[in-house]
């Protein structure tokens, strides 16, 4: 049986782009996530430039906030690079369609992606949708409205696991311990090498 080999990641980024939580909040957030998602792998990273949150092959097309019409996919990404340099500049962009002025972080994806300069992240977890009441602990934990961001990641596309942490910080939770109350839980947080 030849298994495909694919990762799904489900990553929580801050509404507005530029937020970043601080560090007790990063952890407190890794704690509760790992406990609403059982057997992932935790991790939370923070940057000082904005970076991208796509959801890879979940990726179906782009929509003007506005008047809902389609964006075509090659003028999105031509905006995209315009964009980038040190990070995501989100300069407001006038839409093709109804002229409607906005960044690319404003813009409707389907599935959602976001920018932004924090990631909570959790890969391969055993839930495949992250319930409203778990986002909202999660964004009272961390003082900020989410965007959930569902990246699917086949091997076969090449694509490789966490390639949008590049320049990151990354603090990854490594030890919990199961038994006991939440509040008695300790966290090792270890910083990656990337
Ligand atoms: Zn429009």
């Amino acid at each position: 049986m030849g298994a495909t080999m694919s990762d799904n990641w489900i990553k929580l980024v801050p509404v507005d782009a530029r937020y970043i939580p601080d560090r007790a909040r990063q952890v407190r957030a890794m704690i509760r996530f790992a406990e609403i998602a059982p057997n992932a792998e935790i991790d939370a990273g923070h940057c000082e430039t904005v970076k991208f949150f796509d959801c890879g092959a979940n990726f179906k097309l782009v929509r003007c906030p506005a008047c809902g019409e389609q964006v075509a996919v090659e003028w999105w990404q031509d905006r995209m690079d315009k964009d980038s340099g040190e990070g995501f500049q989100l300069v407001a962009y006038e839409l093709p369609c109804c002229k409607t002025k906005c960044t690319l972080n404003d813009l409707v994806y389907d599935w959602p992606q976001a920018s932004g300069k924090f990631v909570l992240g959790a890969i391969n977890s055993n839930i495949k949708t992250l319930k409203d009441e778990h986002k909202s602990e999660l964004e009272d934990i961390l003082a900020t409205k989410l965007r959930v961001v569902y990246q699917h990641l086949s091997s076969a596309a090449g694509q490789s696991v966490a390639d949008d942490r590049a320049g990151m910080t990354v603090f990854r939770a490594t030890t919990f311990l199961a038994a006991g109350p939440a509040s008695e839980r300790r966290c090792s947080v270890t910083k990656r090498d990337n």
